[in-house]
């Protein structure tokens, strides 16, 4: 049997748990555990944003390394205008294919078998 005990009141105050799989708003693939994840503020905080969501990491140097925080503020600051930018656009058809943890310095052999 196992014990129930861990039920009850064990979880701090304002800790919430993702129910589900939760995707990358950026690219729409999984965020799972254990890959490298950021929190991305659509408006950055520099320019009053409070909303901020989790995004890959890889995703967001992506986006930090092609707009500056004012282009964000001003005219990217939705997801829908972030994908469409061609420079985005191109990295999500590239990263479509790497696995949800896969970061660009992590240095596996390309072919194991
Ligand atoms: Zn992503
Ligand atoms: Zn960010």
């Amino acid at each position: 049997m196992v014990s129930r005990r861990a039920l009850r009141g064990t979880e701090p105050l304002g800790y919430v748990k993702p129910v589900g799989p939760v995707f990358c708003p950026l690219c729409g693939r999984p965020l799972e555990e254990g890959a490298s994840v950021d929190e991305h503020h659509l408006v950055p905080r520099s320019h009053g944003g409070k909303h901020k969501q989790l995004v890959h990491r890889i995703c967001h140097r992506k986006i930090h390394a092609t707009f500056s925080e004012r282009e964000l503020a001003q005219s990217f600051c939705t997801w829908e205008a972030l994908r469409s930018h061609p420079e985005i656009a191109a990295f999500l058809r590239w990263v479509a294919n790497k696995p949800p943890a896969f970061y660009d310095n992590s240095r596996r052999p390309a072919r194991r078998r």
